[in-house]
């Protein structure tokens, strides 16, 4: 469930906390969260005294770049990074060297993390991010030409654009007025225009409300975002559309469920 707003926002939480600090302890409580090709029973050993120089996010990955390699993170479904709290499912615990303890929790096991010398071995294929300025309209309409995809799976392949999922993509069609079923090549170039400008507005807006808690999302603190609170179409089924009043739909594509108004989405 974590997007782009929901990393970037633990990103910018997290920083102030690790940048500088020193990795001095590490326990794997489940090892199938350390993800090929680092070791878990390793993991520790590997990450010991290597000191944080840089938190970065790529898409929906967070990155904490080392004075040596870089450890990247996947939150996937469920999974949170929380600052000396507990929650369900706790897979990695992370001692820094002022005390402070990150943990990496995840109740259904879906995320994963990744010990590497190289990031590009992970995250090197994703595609744009769409909040830089080189993310331009030209570049969407690179992107959707020629795909025969409905515009909201084309909208989730990360190696199209990175960091858009379910919940702003859902809002960034609506915002748009383009059907989530409607081919990609078909966008017409001013549906274009408003999808490009609807893309940064909603991912803007997530990250500005501190990310959505639809589900388990929650900042390293352990409070909720407030982002769920704008979305007029995303997990909103038969709610009243916020500008003509239908009822919002649902329609499962590539088995995800996508939230859409019948009447101001063509
Ligand atoms: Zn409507």
């Amino acid at each position: 469930m974590p997007e782009l707003p929901e990393v970037e926002t633990i990103r910018r939480s997290l920083e102030p906390r690790v940048l500088g600090r020193r990795f001095v302890r590490t326990e794997v409580f489940d090892p199938a969260a350390v993800l090929s090709p680092c070791d878990p029973l390793r993991l520790d050993r590997e990450l010991r005294g290597r000191r944080v120089t840089e938190l970065a996010r790529r898409g929906k990955y967070l990155i904490f770049r080392l004075d040596g390699g870089s450890l990247v993170i996947h939150l996937r479904m469920t999974g949170v990074l929380l600052l000396d709290g507990g929650a369900e499912g706790c897979r990695v615990r992370f001692e820094l060297d002022d005390g402070s303890r990150l943990l990496f929790c995840d109740r259904r096991r879906l995320g994963g993390l990744w010990l590497v010398e190289d990031e590009s071995s992970v995250v090197g294929r994703l595609g744009p991010e769409p909040l830089e300025d080189s993310f331009t309209p030209e570049l969407l309409g690179d992107i959707l030409r020629g795909r025969r995809a409905p515009i909201k799976a084309v909208l989730l392949d990360q190696e199209a654009i990175a960091g858009l999922g379910n919940m702003y993509a859902d809002e960034a069609l609506f915002l748009s007025g383009v059907h989530p079923l409607r081919r990609a090549c078909e966008v017409t170039p001013e549906e274009l225009g408003r999808l490009h400008r609807a893309i940064r507005s909603v991912l803007e807006a997530g990250i500005r409300a501190q990310g959505a808690s639809v589900e388990t999302y929650r900042l390293p603190d352990g409070t909720p975002g407030g982002a769920q609170l704008l979305f007029k179409v995303a997990h909103r089924a038969g709610h009243p559309c916020p500008v003509c009043g239908a009822a919002i739909e649902r329609v499962s594509i590539r088995n995800r469920g996508a939230y859409f108004c019948p009447r101001c989405q063509k």
